[in-house]
């Protein structure tokens, strides 16, 4: 990002949050508060809260918050750079070059080209050069003619040590670039190629920059596949190999396949079918699903019958299926790869298989209904307890009755039955492994905070109840006194300490910049207060939460002081239980004064 801070905090300010989202999607209000169909989930009525005043919103359905920029950035698949340049160009604001980020963006230029640098090379070895006769071999066992060549940049590097970096050096790359870019590496005897010996598939980001590469072995010893380590400019984690080329098939399929390997991308595409990407060297994430997300919302994995049993299709989907995205498995049969396939010439076969794709969710019921033989009754109900945990899992409840019905037909259960066991999956799984506070789940346990359990006390919730006000910047904040000592959670402390910088200089009153401080956080924290600033709740009154949480403060004082003073023996050490005495009598008389002031 080669803007100046000061350029993009002006354009955030003369961007108008609300009137975006109208040209997106149905919103309903407008200024300052408004309800908007959510783009990022499918749903009919509107869950996604906006606040144009501080320029944020949140979505209450799936979760996806943000400000101007990432709304920009998600609606339209720009990157942040494109965002700014888009809401400048709206905003009229002429875009100045900040000259540190001038410089890092300079690193990333000189990283890529010293990427291309190497494409270009390996891919020349490839075609021409006498030791390169075992990858033409490979490549030509594969079915790959000139223009699979052209089109995916494959390459050979050379079995020598200082082959590219020798090449790189003469086009003036520095040896820096060369490391940090992960093409070569620093040993005793000065730098060497860090890929030899292999079949090089380079990797190239959206924009079509070569980043990095998976290499494959040719023959002897050694990791079947190489992939580049993370660098600067190469992020396994947020990277597709293919999605280059597949990006605008996929947008008028509206279906992208994710297959395993760089050969399976290959085969597919040569197959006619260039829709479908793999990750490199790593399972596929969330940060993979958002990328695909902005251009399908169909995604099918294809995997053969072996890897699919084993689960391997299911990798990072244990828990949950995100509700927003269709996601699908395609069994392809045993043993047999995307490659296998198309080598065999039974494209058929794959187009198929992606035909008949079952969703994640419907596979993983298979999968554990597949456990018990149901034609056994007895065998039904467990059958339907597997399955239940399953659904239980899916955000959406539309979705989960359709799922029980299915199940009820298959197990013969009725499914009023599967309903429930769905019913105390859910709840037994948010017992469990709820890992996050949600502040919006009611409790009818009442001064329950000296459970081990500070989310769910009524005590926290005042916590994140003054936490929102602090948020809101309320005028009723105006002469309040407030210190980090009234959190009793290290989460709340947080989040006090945070917005508190925020406000900093802001009169009480005045709407504080949420989007420019939590827009682009994705951490816990920061969607916690993001969900706390949109939720549409009336305000309670400051001083009657800061009154409660000092109570609370006091209480636990008080019975912390009582511990000691049963441990305490009087005879022994009359002197220390006479001071804890007197200092439980001036917390009562603390708390009853507080009590008093109400
Ligand atoms: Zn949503």
């Amino acid at each position: 990002m080669a803007y100046s801070r000061d350029d993009i905090d002006l354009v955030r300010h003369k961007s108008d949050l609300v009137a975006l989202a109208k040209e997106t999607t149905k919103v309903k209000g407008s200024g300052n508060r408004a309800m908007a169909v959510c783009p990022f989930h499918s749903e009919k009525t509107p869950s996604l809260s906006i606040d144009g005043a501080r320029g944020l919103y949140h979505c209450f359905g799936c979760g996806k918050s943000g400000d101007v920029y990432r709304w920009v950035q998600d609606t339209q698949g720009l990157d942040f750079t494109g965002a700014v340049e888009f809401l400048a160009r709206r905003a009229g604001v002429t875009l100045t070059i900040d000259p540190e980020a001038a410089k890092r963006r300079s690193q990333r230029e000189s990283l890529i080209e010293a990427t291309q640098g190497a494409v270009a090379f390996y891919t020349q070895r490839l075609k021409s050069a006498p030791d390169a006769g075992a990858a033409r071999s490979y490549v030509r066992s594969r079915g790959y003619g000139a223009d699979v060549v052209d089109t995916f940049s494959l390459g050979y590097s050379p079995d020598e040590w200082q082959a590219l970096v020798e090449h790189l050096r003469g086009l003036g790359v520095r040896d820096d670039a060369m490391v940090s870019a992960g093409l070569a590496r620093q040993g005793n005897q000065g730098l060497y190629d860090r890929f030899r010996g292999r079949l090089m598939f380079p990797i190239f980001d959206l924009r079509g920059d070569a980043v990095g590469f998976g290499a494959r072995i040719l023959d002897g010893e050694g990791a079947k596949y190489l992939n580049s380590s993370e660098s600067p400019i190469y992020h396994k984690s947020s990277l597709l190999y293919g999605l280059n080329w597949a990006k605008s098939d996929i947008v008028r399929a509206d279906t992208a396949v994710v297959v395993e390997g760089y050969t399976d991308v290959i085969a597919m595409h040569n197959a006619d079918m260039p829709i479908a990407v793999a990750t490199c060297g790593t399972a596929l994430g969330k940060d993979h699903l958002d990328l695909l997300r902005r251009f399908s919302e169909r995604v099918v994995f294809a995997f053969d019958a072996d890897e699919a049993g084993a689960g391997a299709a299911l990798r990072g989907f244990e828990h949950s299926v995100p509700g927003d995205l269709d996601l699908r498995v395609a069994v392809l049969p045993e043993g047999k790869d995307p490659a296998d396939i198309v080598a065999d010439g039974d494209i058929s076969v794959l187009r198929d298989a992606i035909e008949a794709s079952t969703t994640v969710l419907q596979f993983k019921i298979e999968a554990e209904l597949g456990k018990y033989d149901l034609s056994r009754p007895e065998m039904g109900a467990k059958a339907v307890q597997d399955a239940a945990r399953v659904i239980a899992a899916h955000p959406d409840p539309v979705t989960r009755r359709e799922y029980a019905v299915s199940v009820a037909r298959r197990t013969g259960v009725d499914v009023g039955y599967v309903e429930q066991a769905i019913r105390s999956a859910a709840s037994s799984g948010r017992r469990t492994a709820r890992a996050e506070p949600d502040p919006f789940e009611s409790s009818d346990v009442e001064g329950d905070h000296q459970t081990d359990h500070p989310h769910r006390s009524t005590m926290y919730r005042a916590e994140l109840e003054l936490i929102r006000v602090l948020l809101l910047n309320d005028a009723g904040l105006a002469g309040v006194e407030m210190d980090p000592g009234l959190f009793a959670s290290d989460e709340t402390r947080s989040m006090f300490a945070r917005v508190t910088v925020i406000a900093e200089g802001v009169p009480p009153g005045d709407a504080l910049d949420l989007g420019a401080a939590l827009g682009d956080d994705d951490s816990p924290e920061a969607r916690t207060m993001k969900e706390l600033a949109l939720v549409d709740r009336p305000l309670p009154s400051v001083e009657d939460l800061v009154s409660r949480l000092e109570v609370g403060r006091i209480d636990g004082q008080i019975s912390t002081v009582t511990r000691q003073l049963r441990q305490v023996d009087e005879q022994a050490d009359p002197e220390t239980y006479s001071q804890l005495w007197r200092e439980l009598i001036s917390l009562q008389q603390r708390k009853r004064d507080r009590r008093e002031d109400r």
